[in-house]
């Protein structure tokens, strides 16, 4: 008899989480939570559930990653969904880019509020669902970030507000290796891909990233830790 491995994906409503969503509901070896923050514009995750290539088991939660309430109310409804089954993945992709700003353009309210989603969202997510990551054999929790949170790779100026949350979603990350030994917390650079946020001269489909995603994070062992990833499962410099 095949184990069920059991997947959360944030912002899973469209773009990168809704293919990784997609994706692995091609396996019937897997459970998937989508959680988007409104389930009224989740039509299409809705349709996967009908869809001829669907054969692992779907469940919808609402969750705004902002919203500590919604996090806790969204933990608690996993819970009941997973019994005494663990959370095997969690992959934290939701996330925002307001607006491409510079240090010299850049807006208080839009550096928080980048923040707030990209950082404080995957923060607040990850220590909620500790509990239930901790029952299960895997214990993976991947955040999705950026090459151009990236100094080595170096994007220059522009972008910053989503550059500097990416940026600190990065040592979000490693300090998360620190406090939790004996999980696997590390972060993946997706690459450039055609979604509302990549917009449409991106050099990837979504549902080529989501396929790395997917491998890179299906293989994480103890050594990913803390580490920076891309898609295609190569180190990114800090
Ligand atoms: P999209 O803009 O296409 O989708 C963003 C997703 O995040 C949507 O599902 C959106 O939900 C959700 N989201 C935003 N804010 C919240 C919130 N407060 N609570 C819950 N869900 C939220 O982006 P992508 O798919 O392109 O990006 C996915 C991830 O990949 C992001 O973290 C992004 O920073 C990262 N990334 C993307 C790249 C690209 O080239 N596309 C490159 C590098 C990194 P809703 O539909 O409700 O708005």
């Amino acid at each position: 008899m095949s184990i069920s491995l059991t997947w959360l994906v944030t912002g899973a409503s469209r773009g990168i989480g809704f293919n990784i969503v997609q994706q692995l509901l091609r396996s019937p070896d897997n459970v998937v939570i989508a959680a988007c923050r409104n389930l009224k514009s989740a039509q299409a995750l809705m349709a996967l559930e009908l869809a001829p290539d669907t054969s692992g088991k779907l469940y919808l939660v609402q969750m705004d990653v902002t919203d500590e309430t919604s996090i806790s109310s969204a933990k608690n409804e996993v819970e009941t969904m997973l019994g005494e089954a663990g959370l095997d993945y969690l992959i934290n992709n939701a996330g925002v880019a307001v607006r491409n700003d510079t240090p010299a353009t850049l807006a208080p309210k839009d550096l928080t509020a980048t923040i707030i989603a990209n950082v404080a969202g995957p923060a607040l997510v990850t220590r909620a669902f500790i509990p239930l990551i901790a029952r299960s054999n895997r214990k993976v929790i991947a955040n999705i970030s950026t090459a151009m949170a990236s100094i080595g790779v170096d994007y220059g100026g522009e972008h910053s507000s989503y550059s500097i949350s990416k940026a600190a979603l990065n040592m979000l990350t490693y300090k998360q290796s620190k406090e939790w030994p004996d999980l696997i917390p590390f972060v993946v650079d997706p690459g450039w891909v055609k979604t509302d946020m990549g917009g449409s001269n991106a050099t990837l489909e979504p549902h080529e990233s989501a396929a790395g995603i997917i491998q890179v994070v299906s293989s994480a062992t103890a050594s990913n830790a803390g580490c920076f990833i891309d898609y295609k499962g190569e180190m990114v410099p800090w």
